[in-house]
């Protein structure tokens, strides 16, 4: 098997064959043998159907049916788990993500790389907001994490089956498969292409989906939010201690003081410096304790037409 396309579908009845067209069209062209694993993840519309229907006519339809929503990452997670191609694809099924575009990063990565990323050059039908908070995280994310992540670049990218395999072999819960990849390492490489709007339905990232998926990437690419505790807990520390100097003199030399206000202020003080020194300390651990300990299935399947 050539190639692998793994698409996670939420509610996408309106794109399924508008979808499937486009990339038949794009294989036909590139001459590859090639399957197709939609993932559907606890659709509430006829998405399933469809695909099931997909599947009779065609052997290189392959779905896995899950029994709930999980969310975008985890649907594209339980694909590559059952992905046999040496190289595979990462869609969205709302054709946001051209599908032509896939020639391109074949060829880049026939060329000699094991990721081909697609990078937004612009991105239409999006509200400001949604715009605005991407570019912000992006370059936050940036900003405080040694790995590096490109910018502007969502899941829609290509792959080596070395890189699928390192990636299935990662057991973190909360999955931010972007940072991961970039991880990894290897040879990586871009194409820019400009995203369109979604062809049919709306998105199934609502903002608390995207605020959690905004926190797994940061707390799984930088301890930069505990270390900023500890560093808040040593500032109020040091300036504790300088007030303290100064209840002292009051106290002491210049006697122009309230009574009981020397030994409140210093202790009310010090007691918080301390307090969010440990917090951070503790945070320190438990981060990288909790990330661990909850050993879950990362999913659970319905019903699949792939077998082991
Ligand atoms: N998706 C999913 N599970 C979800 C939300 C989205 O599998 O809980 C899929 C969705 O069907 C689409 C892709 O993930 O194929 C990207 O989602 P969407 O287009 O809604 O996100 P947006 O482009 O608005 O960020
Ligand atoms: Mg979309």
């Amino acid at each position: 098997m050539d190639l692998s396309i793994i698409i996670p579908i939420y509610n996408e009845e309106g794109n399924i064959h508008k979808l499937i067209e486009r990339l038949r069209g794009v294989v036909a062209q590139m001459n590859v043998s090639c399957e197709y694993i939609f993932v559907n993840d606890g659709s509430r519309d006829r998405s399933i159907s469809l695909i099931k229907a997909l599947a009779q006519t065609d052997s290189s339809v392959r779905y896995i049916d899950f029994s709930r929503n999980f969310g975008h990452q985890i649907a594209v997670t339980a694909g590559l788990d059952k992905s046999i191609g040496d190289a595979v694809v990462i869609i969205d099924a709302d054709l946001q993500d051209p599908p032509e575009l896939i020639i391109e990063m074949y060829r880049k990565l026939k060329e000699g790389n094991e990721v081909v990323y697609a990078k937004r050059k612009a991105r239409k039908g999006e509200s400001w907001l949604k715009l605005f908070t991407a570019r912000m995280f992006y370059r936050i994310l940036k900003s405080i994490t040694s790995v590096n992540i490109p910018v502007d670049t969502g899941d829609f990218r290509i792959m080596d089956r070395k890189i699928v395999d390192v990636l299935k072999a990662m057991p973190e819960q909360n999955k931010f498969l972007r940072g991961q990849i970039s991880w990894i390492g290897f040879r990586q490489t871009y194409v820019e292409y400009e995203r369109d709007e979604r062809h049919a339905g709306e998105t199934g990232y609502t903002y608390k989906k995207m605020i959690r998926f905004a926190l797994d990437g940061i707390t799984g690419f930088s301890n930069f939010p505990l270390k900023f505790a500890s560093i808040c807990g040593f500032i109020v520390s040091g300036v504790a201690f300088v007030v303290m100097l100064y209840a002292l003199y009051t106290r002491f030399i210049s006697k122009d003081y309230i009574e009981g206000w020397t030994s409140t202020i210093i202790s009310v003080l010090f007691l918080g410096g301390i307090q969010l020194i440990s917090i951070g300390i503790i945070g320190e651990y438990i981060s990288r304790l909790s990330a661990n300990s909850r050993q879950r299935p990362l999913y659970i399947i319905n019903e699949t037409n792939i077998d082991e």
